[in-house]
Order: structure tokens, then sequence, then C-alpha cells
């Protein structure tokens, strides 16, 4: 059986859904690894490299000789119109919302999987593609903010003086933002962070930031059995909202993170607030895909509001840091279809009553089989 793994068509998409490591060991699965041309320049990673673990340098064209597609994002119409019927595609293929482009991948017969909708389970872990690009966009978000504040992080004391260390505040505190407060904390800042989960709190002492949050009942009944946030109420976002907006007066970097799952990200910042901060403070909003957490992020953009304040809106974060990114999203996809490949005959078969199958499996023979989609479809 044959693989393909495109060069990414999305221009702002840096990041490849193959490694080395990777084309290596689906070689060794027993598939036909085709890899497009160019396809990890955005990477770091060569032809010749993909090449030397076992790939064919392919054209975009070859797509129509894979039973297996590996990509980051959801295939185009025009790159369905380029896949056999019954390919199995694995992407992020962001859904909500999109339900033209689910159905159009209904259409074109292809059995398509949504990484992002993998369980949190143990078993699942390493097939988390949301865990492990959270993971790097919260690092890189505290880089960014770093680059665009035009003072040093940590304190110095040095002969010439002392340099004050920054006071970070992140809003969010899951996997991106934990990973934001580590990075933060790393760099010598003065870290707090507040997020609805009560489970977050420990997380972020643990952490060594503390914790800043309204505590009350709602509060401690904010999580989904899934370990997400529930959308909260009005009277708490706004009790939550005033004793944020006061703690952000005296920051120098904030950095949100806050989703709720299929739902517009939560407004967290107003443009009240963001004018209360000092001029060359920052605000980078990792949610603004999402509609962002903050008023006035430009989604692709940094702006700098009258007060001298920077807004950081940039998009596909982990994309800014896609070398790292591509490894451990080629290992995410590589884990998943691992579990399909019968090991002895070295086929690969899809167990429609596996429960990973289960909850990414968003079309399938014609049809969208999604759950959450179905109906929409229908
Ligand atoms: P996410 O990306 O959906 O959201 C980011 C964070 O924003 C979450 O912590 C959420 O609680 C928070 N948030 C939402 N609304 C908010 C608001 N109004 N104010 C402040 N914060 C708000 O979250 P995520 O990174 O996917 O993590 C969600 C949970 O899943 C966490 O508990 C995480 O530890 C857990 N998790 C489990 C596994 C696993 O078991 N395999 C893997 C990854 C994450």
């Amino acid at each position: 059986q044959t693989i393909f793994i495109p060069r990414e068509v999305d221009a702002s998409e840096t990041r490849v859904a193959g490694s080395p490591d990777t084309v290596k060991r689906l070689a060794g699965l027993g598939f036909d690894v085709i890899v497009e041309k160019g396809a990890g320049t955005s990477s770091r990673i060569t032809d010749e490299d993909f090449a030397k673990a076992g790939a064919t340098i392919g054209k975009a064209s070859d797509a129509g000789k894979a039973d297996v597609v590996l990509k980051v994002r959801r295939p185009t119409d025009a790159e369905l119109r380029g896949y056999k019927k019954g390919a199995a595609v694995f992407a992020t293929m962001d859904p909500y919302g999109n339900d033209a482009a689910v159905a159009s991948m209904a259409k074109a017969g292809i059995t398509a999987f949504s990484m992002e909708f993998m369980p949190r389970i143990t078993r699942a872990q390493s097939m988390d593609v949301l865990s492990s690009q959270a993971n790097l966009a919260g690092y890189q978000a505290v880089i960014d903010a770093a680059a665009e504040y035009d003072r040093a992080l940590p304190m110095m004391m040095t002969a010439a003086g002392t340099v004050p260390a920054a006071k970070v505040f992140v809003m969010g505190a899951g996997v991106a933002g934990l990973q934001a407060i580590a990075t933060a904390r790393r760099l010598g800042a003065v870290v707090t962070a507040t997020d609805v989960r009560p489970a977050a709190k420990e997380q972020v002492a643990s952490l060594g930031a503390k914790f800043i949050a309204v505590e009350d009942e709602e509060f401690r009944a904010a999580e989904t059995a899934g370990g997400y946030a529930k959308e909260m109420s009005k009277e708490y976002q706004a009790k939550q909202a005033a004793l944020t907006a006061e703690h952000i007066a005296k920051q120098d970097i904030v950095i949100t993170t806050a989703l709720i799952p299929g739902r517009p990200a939560p407004k967290l910042v107003s443009a009240a607030v963001v004018a209360s901060m000092k001029p060359g403070s920052v605000l980078v909003d990792l949610a603004v895909e999402r509609g962002g957490n903050v008023e006035g992020a430009v989604p692709g953009k940094v702006t700098i509001t009258e007060g001298g304040v920077k807004i950081v809106g940039h998009l596909n974060v982990p994309g800014r840091i896609a070398a790292s990114a591509s490894l451990l999203y080629a290992k995410n996809l590589y884990t998943f279809l691992e579990t399909m490949v019968d090991k002895a005959s070295k086929t690969f078969a899809i167990n429609r009553d596996d429960e990973l199958v289960k909850a990414t499996m968003l079309t399938d023979g014609g049809a969208v089989v999604h759950p959450a989609f179905a109906k929409a479809a229908a």
C-alpha cells in the first residue's frame, strides 16, 4: 500500500506531516512512501533526508496513487479531486463551522480522520496533535513576547544598576498555557496565571507561578469529563474580569490561551483593560484564530495601540517553530496509523469498532459519519 505526504498547499503552512523518522518507520511497516518534492523545506527537512529514510520523492499528482494521505491541513477541493475513492486521509480537519468542507470530503469518498478529536486517554496520548502543537505554541508565545518586549525578562543585577524582572500573566493554563508559564519562568519572569478549571490551580503552582481566579462554586464545577473547560456564566465572567483587570494593569506581558472546544474563544481582555497597561507592554493572543481572547487582536498581525501596547496575533503559531512542530505532528500521525497495520501480514485495515477510530473518523463511504457533524450534513 502507498502513503503520500504532500507539500501543504496553504502558503502559510510551514509544517509537514512526515519526518525522516516516521518515513523510515512507515517503510518498515511495509508501506511505499511518496513524499512530494519540497514538502519538508520550511521544516528544515530536505528531499534527500526523506529519500535517505526510504521515501520516493514525487509530485502532487502522486496523491492519486495513495491509499493513505498524511497532511497537516484539511484537503482543499482541488486536492480532493486528486485522491482515490476510499483513500484514508489524516489531518487536522478543523471541521467546526466548516460544514461545506466536511460535505466535500464525504462526496469525494475519502475516509477522513480529524486528528484533533483524538480522545484524551492514556493509550492515545502519543497521538494527541492538539497537545503536541499547543505545547510548542505556548513556548513560542513567550519567545514572541520576549522579542516584542523592549526590556529584559529576568532580573539582572549589574554594576550599572538593576533591571527588574518582567511580570508575565498567562490566561488559560491548558497545555499551551502551562508551557508558556514554564518558558517564562525559565527566562526569569515573575509569572502569574489563571484558568476556570480547578485542576489547573495545582498545575500552575507546581510550575512556580501564582494562581489568580475567582474560586466560587461555579469554578469548582467547571471541568467536563474530558478535562476541558465549560463555557462560564455571564456572572462568573464579570467577576473574573474585574479581578483580572486590576492585575493586568500591573503586568508587562500577558499571554492568552483560553479556548472552549467548538465555541468561539472567550473574550477575556477588553480594550479598556489593554489601555490600562503601560506603554511597551505586550499581549500575545494565542486564541486569535478562534476569535481571540483580547479585544483589538488582529489575526496575523502585530498591532500597537495608541497607548503603546503591542498586541500580537500571529496565526499558526506552531508553524512558527515548524521544524520542531513537524517532528511531533508526524510522530502523532504515525502512532495512530501504526494501530491500523497488522504487523504480521503488513496490511493496513481500518477497524471501525476501535474507539480511537470512532472518535476521529469524520467521513467514510461517501457519508459524514462523525456524530457531531452527521446531523448537520443530513
Ligand atoms: P484548551 O486548549 O481547550 O484551552 C486552554 C485553556 O483555557 C484550558 O485550560 C481552559 O480551561 C482555559 N479556559 C477556557 N476558558 C477560560 C476562561 N474563560 N478563562 C480562563 N481560562 C479559560 O485546553 P487544553 O490545553 O487542550 O487542555 C484541556 C485539559 O485537557 C487540561 O486539563 C489538560 O491538562 C488536559 N489534557 C489531557 C491530556 C490527556 O489526558 N491525554 C492531554 C492533553 C491535555
